[in-house]
């Protein structure tokens, strides 16, 4: 299955594509993991995009659609779940020209909806283990106690003010990503509030129906 998992930061995109790697044998491509371990490695393409990353700005599209094309193509043009990509119109047609050239078109993109209040509940009490970068929320999946506080930090990209940067650039640059989908025919729309479970649960139906096409 070829599937992007579409939505605002901190709605969860992350989080379930890492669960659904395993059900549907399709691999987490998220170019925003792939930018970060390049700004932990200082590679070049690290150093380019560091300062945008850290203040919450998009990655010049030249650079990100190259990520995600080695990435791609790395997976045999097959089995990945795009997360965090494509982010503007024109990635997504770069995305669209790519797969075409590849005779290998995208089957859905799920899009993950949730009111902006939760949004930036989750992101400014989203915490990472800097050890094994594993995910966690203040209130609903606060990190194990036996985790040194240390390890416990925050992106730089969650403080309230880089949040807010992010949410307007997403409505600005990114949203309209998903009417491009929707007049092709791609787009579902789910929502994205309530437990991991849940949300997790309503994405399966989706892909369940999308695989009996396939
Ligand atoms: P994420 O982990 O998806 O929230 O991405 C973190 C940051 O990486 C974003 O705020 C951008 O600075 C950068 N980034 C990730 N994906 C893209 C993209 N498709 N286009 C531009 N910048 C990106």
């Amino acid at each position: 299955m070829r599937i992007v998992l579409f939505g605002p930061p901190g709605v969860g995109k992350g989080s379930q594509a890492g669960f659904l790697q395993d059900r549907y044998d399709a691999t987490h491509v998220s170019t925003g993991i792939i930018l970060r371990t390049a700004i932990r490695q200082g590679t070049p393409v690290g150093k380019a995009a560091e300062r945008m990353v850290k203040e919450g700005k998009l990655v010049e599209d030249r650079i990100v659609r190259k990520m995600a094309e080695e990435a791609i193509a790395h997976l045999g043009f097959n089995n990945f779940v795009l997360d965090g990509y494509p982010r503007t119109i024109p990635q997504a047609e770069w995305l669209t020209e790519f797969l075409k050239d590849h005779e290998a078109p995208l089957h859905c993109v799920i899009s993950l909806v949730a009111p902006e209040e939760i949004i930036v509940d989750r992101l400014s009490k989203r915490r990472v283990d800097k050890l094994t970068r594993k995910n966690y929320h203040l209130d609903f999946k606060p990190p194990p106690p036996d985790i040194p506080a240390e390890r416990i930090i925050q992106r730089a990209d969650d403080r309230p003010e880089v949040v807010l940067r992010r949410l307007k650039q997403y409505l600005r640059d990114t949203s309209p990503v998903q009417e491009y989908y929707r007049e092709r025919g791609l787009l579902t729309e789910i929502d994205g509030v309530g437990a991991f479970e849940e949300v997790h649960g309503r994405i399966r139906e989706v892909l369940e129906e999308t695989s009996a096409l396939v």
